[in-house]
């Protein structure tokens, strides 16, 4: 008898499926799941971001997309799969489609499939030219040479946009916009990027001048273009904004910064919309086919409407608007909240000499940036992943390959180690009057950032400042603002020549309200969050950031952004989803998700 090899069981199990796909057995194909199981599918099948749980949910969606799809001629790519805590085998495949070319990974349990991720890699016939196919540059030959390269770029940037319509107009122009206009670019879809800050990299240095990423730098790395092997593993806010500045140039993105977006305004008859540029030059109209949102969701400052905020006689400012300490030597700040911003905000005030107190309203989820480091990231995004063969392209594939649903029994086990491995920090820090959580199951930060984008601290050093007293805590809610300071629930008054509101940021849909409407804005409802029903992230269920870098709600109208992780990986589906409708491919959407909340 042959021995069957594991890349051989998972082979047969592919051309099983295969074969029950191609003859739409969608039941039978179904069947070859486990009876608890995930089809994450980053649009190669569904044309849109979803994760479809069970077999009935599986079996809907073949019935309906198969015809369009056709897939066929999966692969596994390597002999050894990587064999997971609960015995499971995770292996490498490839597939074809009727458009394109497609990467996943397929875990089996049991010779059963309990996890498929299926992404869309290329479009056939619209691959990057990239590699061999990479253009020549130079034009070689016998016959006059043409416009140069500059010439013909400098061609360009006149004509787009006043001349010639780009197909995708990009409001806001961070490190999510520039990440998707890279490929937009390499896919050869006219996009234009609007900021209304004088450089590119600027959202990043208009921020307090302490921050330095809290993610490591082989995380970070942008499409196309990695940091350079000598990238300091933190980068420092200037250092990131300067390498967006570069980055924007070398990959020829059609920029226009101080260029803000007044108003949009769909046509769905003519299919275009029509964009309102307030230009240093004066107002420019554009009539994009499709407008991508990518102001950031860390970019709506949220104040609370605290009682007597106008009667303070201090200076106010939110966090985004924070300077930096150094105009506020001697002066008594409070600082109301408790998360990444607050911390870093405190910490660099108390070293400028400022008499610093923190509000905290709710607990906060603290965890030492060299343990999350290395057991949060590090397995994937590290020098030593990097020496096992993991990719930050693997990397990134290997995160979208656990369901949002299941990925809090992946967390939970890391937090308790956390938790026993800097027992002390958190001893100290509830002496100290802390209020600690670990997430509504004790998932931790992860999970509170995808769910909610806040709620915990990654200690640089702070919490060392609270503990030993040199940054004051205050616990409770914040009563009202008097003339001279911020009165609490206990009654206490705290004196503050300043007060900064760490109160995080609002979601992107309220961009849309102003750019184009508030009746938008609320059929699109909330940008992120999983729908887990846990604080901040109200429910139903849906298992995917909502709206994020796919279909909404409005036709022609998109979201793109997040940490510089998702900006990289989640920028190349909806880069396909623009180039597809760019060639007027075929692009069936299922499951477009309902929109439940208004904010
Ligand atoms: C304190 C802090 C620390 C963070 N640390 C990290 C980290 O370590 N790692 C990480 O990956 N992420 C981090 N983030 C989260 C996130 O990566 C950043 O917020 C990042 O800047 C988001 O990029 P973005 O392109 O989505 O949005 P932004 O960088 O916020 O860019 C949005 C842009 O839209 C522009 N804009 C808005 N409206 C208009 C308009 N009408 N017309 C024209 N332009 C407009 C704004 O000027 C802005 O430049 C942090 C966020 C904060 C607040």
């Amino acid at each position: 008898m042959i021995e069957q090899t594991p890349r051989l069981r998972a082979q047969s199990v592919l051309n099983r499926f295969e074969f029950a796909l191609m003859h739409h057995r969608y039941d039978e194909a179904a069947a070859m799941f486990s009876e608890e199981c995930y089809w994450r599918d980053l649009v190669a099948f569904t044309w849109n971001i979803l994760t479809l749980e069970g077999r009935a949910a599986i079996s809907d969606m073949l019935a309906s997309q198969l015809g369009f799809i056709r897939p066929r001629n999966f692969k596994v790519l390597e002999p050894d799969p990587i064999v997971e805590p609960d015995g499971s085998e995770l292996f490498w495949i490839r597939f074809e489609t009727e458009l394109g070319w497609g990467r996943g990974l397929l875990r089996l349990r049991g010779g059963r499939i309990f996890v498929l991720l299926t992404t869309l890699d290329a479009l056939r016939g619209y691959e990057e030219k990239a590699g061999r196919s990479r253009p020549l540059g130079a034009r070689h030959g016998a016959s006059a040479p043409g416009p140069s390269w500059k010439e013909e770029r400098d061609r360009e940037e006149i004509r787009l946009g006043h001349f010639d319509q780009p197909y995708v107009v990009i409001i806001g122009g961070g490190q999510g916009a520039i990440a998707l206009g890279a490929r937009l670019r390499q896919l050869d879809v006219p996009t234009i990027i609007v900021e209304r800050n004088e450089r590119p990299g600027d959202s990043w240095r208009n921020r307090y001048k302490s921050l330095c990423l809290h993610d490591p730098v082989w995380y970070d790395h942008l499409p196309y273009i990695d940091f350079p092997k000598t990238w300091p593993v933190f980068s420092p806010k200037d250092k990131i904004a300067d390498w967006l500045e570069f980055y924007v140039k070398v990959m020829e993105l059609s920029y226009w910064s101080r260029s803000t977006a007044l108003r949009a305004r769909w046509s769905a008859e003519n299919k275009r919309w029509t964009v309102t540029v307030a230009r240093p030059e004066g107002e420019v109209i554009l009539k994009p086919r499709h407008l991508v949102f990518a102001t950031g969701m860390s970019g709506k400052p949220r104040i609370p409407a605290f009682p007597g905020r106008e009667r303070f006689k201090g200076e106010q400012h939110h966090s985004a608007h924070h300077p930096g300490p150094d105009a506020y030597r001697n002066k008594r700040v409070v600082v109301i909240g408790s998360n990444n911003s607050a911390h870093d905000i405190c910490a660099a005030l108390f070293h400028a000499g400022a008499d610093v107190a923190m509000v905290q309203r709710s607990p906060t989820t603290v965890v030492r940036s060299d343990t999350l480091m290395e057991l949060g990231l590090g397995p994937l995004y590290s020098e030593e992943a990097l020496e096992r063969g993991v990719t930050t392209e693997k990397a990134d594939l290997l995160s979208a390959a656990v369901p949002y649903r299941i990925m809090h029994r992946q967390q939970i086990p890391i937090y308790e180690t956390i938790r026993t491995r800097d027992a002390d920090l958190y001893e100290d820090l509830e002496r100290a009057g802390f209020l600690l959580d670990w997430g509504a199951d004790g998932s931790g930060l992860a999970m509170k950032y995808l769910r909610r984008g806040s709620g915990y601290y990654i200690d640089v050093g702070a919490s060392q400042l609270i503990i030993d007293g040199a940054i004051k805590l205050l616990r409770g809610q914040v009563v009202e603002l008097t003339r001279h300071g911020v009165r609490l629930d206990s009654g206490h008054e705290e004196p503050a020549d300043v007060v900064i509101y760490a109160t995080g940021y609002g979601s992107m849909n309220g961009f849309v309200a102003d750019v184009i409407d508030q009746e938008t804005a609320d059929r699109v409802g909330k940008v992120w969050g999983l729908g887990s029903d846990t604080p901040g992230d109200p429910g139903p269920w849906e298992g995917e950031q909502r709206n994020m870098w796919k279909p909404t709600q409005q036709e022609a109208l998109w979201f793109q952004g997040g940490n510089l992780h998702q900006a990289r990986h989640y920028s190349q589906f909806l880069a396909l989803q623009l180039k597809a409708r760019f060639e007027d491919l075929s692009t069936p959407v299922y499951g477009l998700q309902p929109s439940h909340h208004l904010r």
